[in-house]
């Protein structure tokens, strides 16, 4: 049995389907918390009377949350254990917490992890991409222009790249993807640890289309994976030597940023390399 400290605030991943997926040691915290900070206090209330825990409930949202950071700390300072969870998953994983957590960890009070599911964890164990470097993104912006942008930040990254997204918007973000990263694998993560649970594979237009086919696979929530961007060193190819080819473009009028374009699509490779040489023999030096 765990010894729960007093005053602490304890930060608490509950089940993002499965309710099995409670630890013992979350069940435990829950039922010794003297307050429960929960996202939305209603939803919060099924979990809790699934596992008979009866112990005051206090909302804290996106849009409350700075307010209630003033009496968490005084239920803290009461020498209350005050337990933090979100709708699902873990707090602060897209959730709220942050600037609580934040502001605890400033005055050095104790803030204590207790582990669980996170969608986005069990997503990649289960997807068969790249883990040893991942980058997750979160939600991207809700309009297409943003999206695209962000997706073009990060289309040359050497690492998995990780996103969530609800059924509003799944397939533009399909769409968006389609545009940004072309044939590259992907993997969609649908209802983890639910009953429907997919896992989808393959490029942006090949998953848009069985979306298509079968709408019921735009149902729910999901996490979108991308692989990792092929690394390849802006090297010559073959027979075509990059500089010369960089250098033919600019003579013929071409701008530095459309003949380093030009360059990645026939050479491969990172089109900021490709930029730098070009503006390099723009300039009249020669870079090595
Ligand atoms: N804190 C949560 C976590 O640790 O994963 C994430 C909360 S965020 C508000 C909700 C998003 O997480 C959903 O829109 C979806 O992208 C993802 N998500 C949560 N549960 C999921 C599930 N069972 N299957 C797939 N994605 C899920």
């Amino acid at each position: 049995m765990n010894s729960f400290s007093k005053g602490a605030l304890y930060v608490v991943a509950t089940p993002i389907g499965n309710l099995d997926d409670l630890s013992r040691r979350a069940m435990d915290t829950l039922a010794q918390a003297d307050l429960i900070a929960a996202e939305d206090t209603r939803h919060s209330v099924r979990l809790l009377d699934h596992i008979g825990v009866r112990v005051p409930l206090v909302s804290l949202h996106e849009h409350n949350e700075t307010s209630r950071i003033e009496r968490i700390r005084q239920a803290l300072d009461d020498g209350q254990r005050v337990a933090l969870i979100s709708d699902a998953g873990t707090p602060l994983i897209s959730d709220p917490g942050y600037r609580l957590v934040q502001a605890l960890r400033e005055a050095d009070y104790t803030v204590i992890p207790i582990p669980g599911p996170s969608a986005l964890i069990t997503a990649l164990s289960a997807a068969g991409l790249p883990t040893e470097r991942f980058l997750f993104e979160g939600f991207l912006p809700a309009k297409s222009s943003g999206r695209r942008q962000r997706l073009s930040d990060v289309v040359e990254l050497p690492v998995t790249i990780v996103l969530y997204e609800s059924p509003h918007r799944i397939r533009q973000l399909l769409e968006d993807i389609e545009i940004v990263f072309g044939e590259r694998h992907l993997v969609v993560a649908r209802e983890l640890t639910k009953t429907f649970e997919t896992f989808l594979q393959g490029t942006a237009s090949t998953l848009l289309a069985r979306m298509m086919d079968d709408p019921d696979q735009m149902r729910g929530e999901f996490v979108v994976m991308m692989a990792p961007a092929p690394e390849k060193a802006p090297a010559d190819s073959g027979q075509i030597d990059g500089d010369q080819l960089l250098s033919s473009l600019l003579e013929e009028g071409v701008g530095v940023k459309q003949s380093a374009s030009v360059a990645t699509r026939i050479l491969g490779g990172r089109k900021s390399d490709w930029y730098q040489r070009a503006q390099a023999i723009k300039d009249g030096g020669f870079c090595n």
